[in-house]
């Protein structure tokens, strides 16, 4: 049995003090919340205040990125170290914003999910086809391209602990999300990409989640899908109460 995990991606939104505030709500909601991880990926300068304020419970703390290198001359980085230093467990790896901006490739997917393993830090790696891609009807081809090139290099047992985000970029932040049926047949195909690379009992173990336009009216649906774990939140994850819905979708 795979348990099913909820992240909730911040972005570049929330203060110190709006981060803290959250927190705390948060801490209330989920302190009775059980069988389900929570994971809440706050901007790097709320990361340590965040980190002091998580109270005993299912709640995690996630980066949203990192650098692979260990340390150097990279103005503006951060290293695996220094996520790890200030109480991450997991940290958000190539998602479609920093593949779109910031000029993310499969490759450096790679070596930060390799950098994560090394640090131990769970990568939540995140794959996903633009809707060009969706309408060209090459979403397999795409994203399993990204789950191959993201994997290589990867032992059995890394890809067993670790998480994959399946988020088809055009329900990003859109309103729009994929039916619960399509969701779920990518995650499955996710599933079979990672059996035909490191075997069948990984692809058993590892948990996928489905990201774009999350909220509380669409996850029971989503979560009672054959292939889908969980769920990587964005706008949905700011405030509690919408949040609170999403991570007691049982
Ligand atoms: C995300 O940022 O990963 C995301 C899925 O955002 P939203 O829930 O706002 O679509």
């Amino acid at each position: 049995m795979r348990k099913p995990i909820i992240a909730g991606n911040w972005k570049m939104h929330k203060t110190v003090g709006e981060a803290l505030a959250l927190v705390r709500e948060l801490c209330g909601i989920t302190a009775g919340v059980a069988d389900v991880e929570i994971v809440i990926c706050p901007t790097f300068t709320a990361l340590y205040p965040v980190h002091l304020a998580i109270c005993e419970g299912p709640l995690r703390l996630g980066a949203q990125n990192m650098h692979w290198e260990a340390q150097g001359a990279f103005t503006g980085e951060i290293a695996p170290a220094m996520v790890k230093e200030v109480g991450c467990t997991y940290v958000i790896i190539g998602h479609s914003e920093r593949r779109q901006y910031f000029g993310e490739t499969d490759d450096t997917v790679n070596k930060k999910v390799k950098a994560a393993f090394a640090n131990e830090l769970i990568p939540i790696m995140c794959v996903g086809e633009t809707l060009e891609q969706r309408e060209a009807g090459i979403t397999e081809g795409v994203v399993g391209r990204q789950v191959r090139q993201g994997l290589t290099g990867l032992s059995a047992e890394q890809v067993a602990e670790m998480v994959i985000a399946y988020e088809p970029v055009w329900a990003i932040g859109t309103g729009r999300t994929a039916s619960a049926e399509d969701a779920n047949a990518v995650c499955r195909f996710i599933r079979q990409v990672v059996a035909e690379i490191t075997g069948a009992e990984s692809a058993e173990k590892v948990r996928i989640q489905y990201g774009g336009s999350v909220k509380g009216e669409n996850i029971a649906e989503l979560m009672a899908k054959s292939d889908i774990d969980g769920a990587l939140v964005g706008g949905a994850s700011l405030d509690a109460d919408s949040f609170a819905k999403i991570v007691k979708f049982k």
